[in-house]
């Protein structure tokens, strides 16, 4: 097993296909929990972002050109070097991002599937054929790479985000150039950057290149990067978007939630509660699907929020890296302190705090909040925390116009034991993925995923999706004796 510290080539070093010096500023890696400095990072400034985009452009028409069946083993051995390394990603997704033992093994994992299906991608057929209107002509599409695509990534689930679009993108001939962030640039980055390299990646398909906004802007803005694929916040992702918008450039976009749980008054409030709390807490509530508004009929709301509120006080805090809990630091003090902030303001307008609600540095209690009205904060922000806010409702026609009040729509759940009454509520709802007796954060990577609204501009990840994100079609026709027109 590699430990944590083996070899360490990416310390102070950008990955362009060689491990070089970054012309930006060199920045302390920061662990979550305490703060103290795990490694120095080099990042890139905007001549190192050019000079990667020239080298992946140069390099992508090569790896193009592979045969399918060698670009799928590269990538059959990515999945096996993941896996080998397992623990070493673990270790500095703990750290870094302040990651809970089990959500970390849970995502180097998910990386490790993504992998294995992103190494049946080349073998998939490439195009169809279409009949013509014209004797003797014949019609076929094929999907071409579009040909650099710069990645950025957040920090919440690094591995994952990142991959979900290395790896498609890769696997169909495009070459990549990722910017993580830099809180967790050493698990979302460089370690990736180590394994294609073993892994046999053609030299300059694949870079990583750390670094803030500025970095981020500078991959954007390059003319030679044809496709941007975002993860990240609203805010962010929209500003992104209206650069690429004016350079006519593609772009996907898989941004914030203010995901609800609706809890009917049939609902089995165990089985509710559970999800609740799941969706509520996991990760510190720091998910894109985190079911951050608990909306509750009359009739069960006392009850779910009793058994919301024991469930929330079971669960332990503190940091992962050194004792069993359930819930480790929010990614920073700031972070933190936003999250107090939000349910603050909340109790202010008139939120009762039911469970939790106590911040420690960057610890925050698994908190649930009742009385919570749309005017307040904790049900209108993303809260990004662990916090539960609650909201009852009367009717089913209430309930919909509450989730779709809110400009996102990424994931949505509904709780009922009546089939029919659930999922006709379903249908109504602005969610890109709807999960009924269930919670909110799901993602099966055969399976399109994405948001509507405020949460993303239609993109989707995933089986069939994938194709569509990272090639671009092109029409052939064939026109076997030639045509003569009128003139
Ligand atoms: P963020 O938008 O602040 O940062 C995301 C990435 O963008 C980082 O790498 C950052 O350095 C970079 N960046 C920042 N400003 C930039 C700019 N002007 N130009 C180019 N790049 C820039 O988001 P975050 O705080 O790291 O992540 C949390 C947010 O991401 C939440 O809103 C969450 O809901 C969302 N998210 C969405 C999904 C999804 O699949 N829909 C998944 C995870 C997180």
């Amino acid at each position: 097993m590699m430990t944590s510290t083996s070899g360490r080539n990416w310390e102070n070093r950008l990955f362009t296909g060689e491990w070089l010096p970054g012309r930006g500023d060199s920045v302390p890696a920061r662990e979550a929990a305490t703060g103290a400095t795990l490694a120095m990072l080099a990042t890139a400034d905007t001549a190192d972002v050019a000079a990667s985009v020239e080298i992946a452009r140069q390099a992508q028409a090569e790896w193009a050109g592979w045969s399918f069946d060698r670009r799928a083993e590269v990538l059959r051995r990515v999945a096996s070097l993941i896996r080998e390394r397992a623990a070493e990603f673990n270790h500095w997704n703990i750290r870094e991002c302040g990651s809970i033992p089990a959500k970390a093994e849970w995502e180097i994992q998910a990386v490790y599937e993504q992998a294995q299906m992103a190494a049946a991608m080349p073998m998939q057929p490439v195009g169809e054929v279409y009949p013509s209107a014209m004797p003797g002509r014949m019609n076929y599409c094929q999907r071409l790479p579009i040909g650099v695509v710069g990645v950025i990534a957040p920090w919440n689930f690094p591995i994952l985000l990142s991959m979900r679009s290395v790896l498609p993108a890769l696997a169909v001939g495009n070459a990549v150039v990722l910017k993580p962030d830099l809180q967790s640039a050493v698990c979302g980055g460089l370690l990736l950057a180590e394994v294609f390299e073993a892994a046999g990646l053609p030299r300059g398909v694949f870079h990583v290149l750390p670094g803030g906004p500025q970095t981020g802007a500078d991959l954007v803005a390059h003319p030679d990067v044809k496709m941007i694929s975002f993860t990240g916040s609203t805010q962010v992702g929209r500003s992104i978007g209206e650069v690429c918008g004016r350079m006519l450039k593609k772009v996907a976009l898989e941004l914030g939630g203010n995901n609800p749980l609706v809890v009917l008054d049939d609902a089995d409030l165990e089985v509710a509660s559970s999800c609740g709390a799941w969706g509520a807490f996991l990760h510190q509530g720091q998910i894109c699907m985190q079911a951050g508004r608990h909306l509750v009929q009359r009739g069960a709301a006392e009850r779910y929020i009793g058994l919301l509120a024991e469930r929330a006080s079971r669960l332990a805090v503190g940091n992962p890296a050194t004792e069993p809990v359930h819930l480790g630091p929010l990614i920073n003090l700031r972070q933190a302190e936003r999250v107090e902030d939000i349910v603050q303001r909340s109790v202010a307008l008139g939120a009762r705090i039911v469970a939790g609600g106590r911040r420690r540095g960057p610890f925050f209690e698994a908190t649930v909040l009742a009385d919570v009205t749309p005017e307040m904060p904790a049900f209108s922000e993303e809260i990004f925390g662990p916090v539960a806010p609650v909201t009852v409702f009367d009717t089913d026609e209430e309930a919909v116009a509450l989730v779709n009040r809110s400009p996102y729509g990424l994931a949505a759940a509904v709780h009922g034991s009546a089939m029919g009454r659930a999922s006709a509520l379903a249908s109504k709802l602005r969610a890109g993925m709807v999960h009924i007796n269930d919670q909110t954060v799901n993602n099966e990577f055969h399976i399109p995923f994405g948001g509507m609204g405020a949460s993303g501009n239609g993109g989707r990840f995933g089986g069939p999706a994938n194709f569509e994100e990272f090639t671009q079609t092109q029409w052939v026709s064939v026109s076997h004796k030639g045509i003569q027109y009128p003139f």
